[in-house]
């Protein structure tokens, strides 16, 4: 049995992958320090899949937890979720993000080489793009951030090439999401913002089940179709499982592999909030508001090298991401403490 580390595996992304991982047949073991998750997960992905995935409650700068773990496990790849993602905070607590997140990433891949543990697949972001002079982005469109959250992840990613390219035992998958949404078929896996959600899709659910008050659109004087902005959603469970895949093929790749995950199709604000109403029959109260600083009009992917090289395309359609985070939002008004 292939043994994969999860970092982050409690959390929103890291849990659906780990769902498939060991539904794919992995020994899977996870480590998350809980700053943005809870360990009540790990019940609800034992109730889903009938095995309780290992779980350690450490943090990625521990470098000791860490060496204690590869000495323990024989993990054939790491899947890197481990980070922090709020925008706004990172402006706020820059050194809290590269904290976390690029040194963390860096104490990670120093107890992955002595170790010998080369295969890493990291959670990229789209945010690498900056601005995109065109849609839909390919994978060599220029990167630039315009935010300390996105700055660590494009630090990350050079970090990682560097580390391959000065030994090419090492492979790296650098997974740039679009926009993840959706949850579990179950719904008793989902999306759980700390917080009042930054994302859209939290807000939309948590206005209709009636925890919020109402939507603010962020512009609806755009470029785009309708005037509100246009972004590439994906199913959480479709991303998941390009995970999957690179960790089942990661042998059979060498190099730094950098790949969009997308859809390909843009759906605007006013869309998200029309489809939803539809297919769950819930109102969502909503208002045009002031433009978010930093947003830009649209982004969506052009994701054809990923199906090119890793076989992987992402299926699931947008009337069923918004019903799968009904179900969840709707079976846990309040999360995981419901
Ligand atoms: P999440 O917050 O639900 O999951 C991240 C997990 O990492 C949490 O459980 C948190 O407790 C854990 N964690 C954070 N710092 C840690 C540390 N130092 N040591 C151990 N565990 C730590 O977020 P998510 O939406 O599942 O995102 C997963 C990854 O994907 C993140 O790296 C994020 O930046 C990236 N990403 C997310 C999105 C998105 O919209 N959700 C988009 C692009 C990229
Ligand atoms: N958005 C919005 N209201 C919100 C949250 C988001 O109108 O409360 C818009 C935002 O301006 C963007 C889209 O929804 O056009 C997706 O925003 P999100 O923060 O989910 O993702 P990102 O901007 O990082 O792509």
């Amino acid at each position: 049995m292939k043994s994969v580390l999860v970092t982050g595996g409690t959390g929103y992304i890291g849990s659906h992958t780990v769902i498939q991982l060991i539904e794919a047949g992995f020994e899977v073991v996870i480590i998350d320090n809980l700053s943005n998750s809870k360990e009540v997960v790990l019940d609800r992905v034992e109730s889903i899949t009938g095995v309780r995935p290992i779980f350690y409650p450490y943090d990625i700068r521990n470098f000791d937890a860490l060496r204690e773990l590869f000495d323990q496990y024989d993990f054939e790849s790491v899947i890197h979720f481990a980070g922090l993602k709020a925008v706004g905070e990172s402006t706020e607590i820059p050194l809290k993000y590269y904290d976390n997140n690029v040194s963390g990433t860096v104490t990670l891949c120093e107890a992955m080489a002595e170790a010998g543990c080369k295969n890493i697949v990291f959670s990229s972001s789209a945010t690498v793009y900056g601005d995109p002079a065109s849609v839909p982005i390919l994978e060599n469109f220029p990167t630039s951030t315009t935010n300390p959250y996105g700055s660590s992840k494009l630090m990350v990613e050079n970090i990682l090439q560097d580390l391959q390219a000065s030994d090419p035992e090492w492979t790296v998958f650098l997974l740039r999401y679009f926009n993840p949404i959706g949850a579990h078929k179950s719904g008793t896996i989902g999306e759980d913002p700390r917080d009042i959600p930054n994302n859209l899709l939290p807000y939309v659910t948590q206005v209709a089940v009636g925890k919020l008050e109402q939507l603010a659109i962020f512009g609806d004087d755009y470029p785009t179709k309708d005037g509100t902005g246009v972004r590439d959603y994906i199913h959480v469970e479709d991303l998941a499982s390009a995970h999957v895949k690179a960790a089942q093929q990661a042998s059979n790749f060498k190099g730094t592999n950098i790949y969009n995950l997308g859809t390909g199709r843009g759906y605007s604000v006013l869309d998200i909030v029309k489809t939803f109403e539809e297919v769950t029959g819930q109102s969502v109260n909503y208002k045009i508001s002031e433009r978010r600083p930093g947003d830009i009009a649209e982004c969506w992917a052009d994701p054809s090298l990923v199906a090119k090289e890793l076989g992987w395309k992402a299926h699931r359609e947008l009337s069923e991401m918004l019903e799968d985070a009904w179900r969840w939002q709707s079976n846990n008004p309040n999360g995981y403490d419901s």
